[in-house]
């Protein structure tokens, strides 16, 4: 549970401050016509939360590793739940049922899938026929 919201909210956070700075891009273009006032402080302002919305997302990020690697341990995919056989193991996790890859610190794995391909199809020439 827990851990399912941690993982969401990082998958999602990056953009979600996206589009706050945006709004408050929106506020701050109409403010610098109607109250100059709050058009800068609205940019002193957003210098000043740069910081904490870094923290934020490292503490994000924290939390859901944090939450993440006990299902690890316990050979459960964090993502759909399934038990794991005695293919799950370090340094790459990846789920047999979903797909789902994690690195041993709980982050998801953001490399290539190395899923098993189709086997080589030879060609079948093309003579126009
Ligand atoms: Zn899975």
């Amino acid at each position: 549970m827990l851990q399912r919201f941690f993982a969401a909210i990082r998958a999602h956070y990056g953009i979600t401050v996206f589009f706050l700075y945006l709004g408050a891009f929106g506020i701050a273009f109409v403010g610098t016509f109607t109250l100059p006032l709050i058009a800068i402080g609205m940019v002193l302002f957003s210098i000043f939360l740069l910081v904490p919305a870094v923290l934020v997302g490292d503490l994000v990020g924290s939390l859901a590793r944090r939450t993440t690697r006990p299902y690890l341990r316990r050979g459960v995919c964090p993502k759909c739940r399934q038990q794991q056989g005695p293919a799950w193991e370090p340094p790459v996790y990846r789920c047999a049922f979903c797909g789902a890859a994690y690195e041993s610190d709980g982050d998801p794995h953001e490399g290539a899938d190395p899923a098993p391909r189709e086997p080589d199809v030879t060609p079948v020439p093309n003579d126009g026929r």
